[in-house]
């Protein structure tokens, strides 16, 4: 497989064709937001069911939850964000731009080719010494005058209460993890779950990052898909090691190959955790993380049972045990997963009359759209649009009429529509379509009635 290397060929498609546009773009933009438009909204719509459909749907004792955004701020006590969830940073006393110190080594290592150093366990002194004594450079004025390093805390806050002088700060969530841990007695309760279990969300998060996001890859707002698996402390392992296989399954399922992804221990273990790591992608930027996964032992838990004083023990129906169950985290970024399917799917074929097509090589399932009607002339239009309408009704069906048949191929080829029917003569003489593959570019002539399972058959995974 080849690796997409220029970014920028994506963020132009993605606004030219309606997958992804920068966020308030009228009002000159937001940095790091960004909104997804009519295309890109369903390809992460199918992206979000299909994880749902492997992580809840087909899992036999998985449950999902849909939590609030704002939780109560003893909730980012016990989840240690309120203490700790912060980035080193520093501002250059030169142009007063604001930067991390440790993005600021890796890049500086990078360039140097400096690979085995181990930065996120450097300290915030250590951070310092080693960007003076390198005189590492600010990347916006080119000088190295920087100020100490502080921690920042990334989490948005924002104020509830109707009076001036009744204000409590609350937070945006900067993870959806905590919605799952403060339901798990409910959710252990009303479904009679017994441990294994397993609770999904995948929902909006927030970080106030400074970091410059590589198009979707980095932002501040985001959408997380998490699933917590709640087991004994003895199986931990065993199951750490089964969300590694699955999350990889996935990864590949919706289309990424396996030569641009890659497991990656985490250098630095929280005090709590047993195992970590990460799946990276081969971004057009380089290997950086898609997922997460994590052995966080009872942690969890057991600080929100210390928070709330409500018990998190679990009691086994059958031994009599009881204890407060392990967690194995799975997490993964749905608008980072986005952009490593949009770079793999990308193509630019040569065809055999010279010209050039950009496909969109979408795992059917998760295409945005799945079949374009196309009438091969306007006076067929009418028996068109009798098809598009019988098609809407089971799938996601799209109708074009205008230009010649070449160029409309191509649009559907952009947007990467892994099926065009064209109504011909024969349709109204013979009662049948040609349906051209995306992919191979060849044609079936099918009878009409043969669509919907013809299509079926290609497209349900
Ligand atoms: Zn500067």
């Amino acid at each position: 497989m080849k690796k997409l290397e220029n970014l920028d060929k994506i963020v132009n498609l993605c606004k030219n064709r309606g997958f992804i546009f920068q966020g308030s773009e009228i009002y000159g933009g937001m940095g790091n937001t960004w909104d997804y438009g009519p295309i890109g909204v369903e390809l992460k719509n199918n992206i979000k069911k299909a994880w749902w459909k492997m992580f809840v749907q087909q899992a036999d004792n998985s449950y999902g939850v849909d939590a609030a955004i704002l939780m109560n701020s003893r909730v980012w006590d016990a989840s240690g964000h309120t203490a700790s969830f912060s980035d080193p940073k520093m501002d250059c006393r030169n142009c007063k731009t604001r930067h991390r110190a440790d993005n600021l080594i890796e890049e500086y290592n990078k360039k140097h080719g400096i690979e085995d150093m181990k930065v996120d366990a450097m300290s915030k002194e250590e951070m310092y010494k080693y960007i003076v004594e390198n005189q590492i450079k600010c990347p916006n004025c080119g000088k190295c005058d920087f100020t100490e390093i502080k921690n920042f805390n990334l989490m948005f806050s924002t104020k509830r209460g109707v009076t001036e002088d009744n204000q409590d700060i609350i937070y945006l969530r900067p993870e959806t993890a905590q919605g799952e841990f403060v339901n798990f007695l409910n959710v252990q309760r009303s479904t009679r779950a017994k441990v294994p279990f397993g609770i999904a969300q995948i929902g909006k998060a927030f970080r106030n990052e400074i970091t410059p996001g590589n198009f979707i890859f980095r932002t501040i707002e985001f959408e997380q898909m998490e699933h917590q698996f709640f087991c004994k402390e003895e199986d931990g392992e065993k199951y750490y090691n089964e969300y590694k296989q699955k999350a990889w399954e996935f990864a590949t399922s919706v289309g990424l190959s396996a030569e641009h992804l890659r497991f990656k221990d985490h250098d630095k273990l929280a005090h709590y955790a047993k195992a970590a790591c990460d799946i990276q992608y081969l971004f057009p930027m380089g290997w950086n993380e898609l997922n997460g996964i994590h052995n966080r032992s009872d942690w969890d838990l057991s600080r929100h049972q210390e928070f709330s004083g409500k018990s998190m023990l679990y009691l086994d129906p059958i031994t009599n045990e009881k204890y407060v169950p392990n967690d194995i985290e799975y997490s993964i970024g749905c608008d980072r997963l986005v952009l490593a399917v949009l770079c793999e799917a990308y193509d630019e074929e040569e065809l055999e009359d010279g010209e050039t097509r950009v496909v969109m090589h979408f795992a059917p399932h998760i295409a945005p759209y799945k079949v374009a009607v196309l009438p091969l002339q306007k006076n067929l239009s009418e028996k068109a649009k009798e098809v598009y309408k019988r098609l809407q009704a089971n799938f996601m069906a799209t109708y074009d009429e205008a230009g010649s048949i070449g160029k409309r191929y191509r649009r559907e080829d952009e947007i990467g529509t892994p099926y065009c029917v064209t109504i011909d003569f024969d349709t109204l003489e013979k009662g049948t379509v040609t349906v051209r593959d995306r992919d191979t570019m060849k044609q079936d002539t099918i009878k009409i009635d043969e669509i919907e399972q013809y299509l079926f058959s290609r497209l349900t995974k």
